[in-house]
Order: C-alpha cells, then structure tokens, then sequence
C-alpha cells in the first residue's frame, strides 16, 4: 500500500458555522464548502491547507456517528485520513495481514473520494480513513 500524505483531520464538531469561525477569522483559513454526506448522518466543512485539509463534521441528526462521538468524548479529533494510491488494494493488503476493518469495500465520502475505516482497535485508539480520489 502506498500513503501518499495526510489527506485530512476530521473534528467533532456541534456547529461548522459555530467552530468555523475560529479556523477562518482566527487561523485565517477559508471554508472551501460545506457538503452533507447522508449515509453518514454528517455534514462535513474543508478548510485547505497547501495538501492537506481541516475536515469539521457536524451532525444532522442525534443518533449519527459525529453525534454520538461528541456525547461521548466532546468536541475534537474525531479521525485522520491517509490519502492512498489504490484503496482496494490498500484494503486487500490490510485483509491479507488480518487487520480488523470498518469497512470491507471502499464507500462514497464527501467530495466524490472513495474511503474506507480501518478499526480503531488496530490503531491505538486513532480512527483512520484511507481515501482515494
Ligand atoms: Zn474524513
């Protein structure tokens, strides 16, 4: 498998408009758009940075994933995205070594990317998403 760089850094967030406005008005990054990705019960807000992205999630609904993480642990560092070359062969390298998965086959994410979860249990507690686009 090969990571190419750290595609984003997704954060819990309870208001994108709320949370933005420290990444925009302070950090002076700028909200590229905001999409909503229904699977996943989550809206999702990138903020450029040079490869890599600020990914602020908030919930659409109560019992979405983004919602129960924050009930859980408060707002923050939700999950870090390696962007990969080939993420069904990443997925088939990772199965072969025996890697608990979230997701067996690459779904849709935000923007179009192929992506897929790795469990947390594998990684130190840390959520990883391998993402192509
Ligand atoms: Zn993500």
């Amino acid at each position: 498998m090969k990571i190419k760089h750290i595609d984003h850094i997704g954060i819990a967030v309870k208001s994108i408009e709320e949370a933005g406005r420290f990444f925009t008005d302070v950090l002076g990054l700028r909200l590229e758009k905001v999409e909503t990705v229904a699977e996943q019960k989550v809206n999702t807000g990138f903020f450029p940075i040079t490869d890599s992205e600020l990914e602020l999630l908030e919930s659409t609904d109560p019992d979405g994933p983004v919602a129960k993480f924050i009930d859980a642990r408060g707002e923050g560092v939700q999950h870090i995205a390696f962007r990969v070359e080939d993420i069904d062969d990443a997925l088939r390298e990772l199965k072969e070594k025996g890697v608990r998965l979230i997701d067996q086959e690459p779904r849709k994410g935000a923007g179009g990317a192929r992506i897929a979860f790795i469990h947390p249990k594998e990684t130190h507690g840390v959520l990883v998403e391998l993402c192509e686009k």
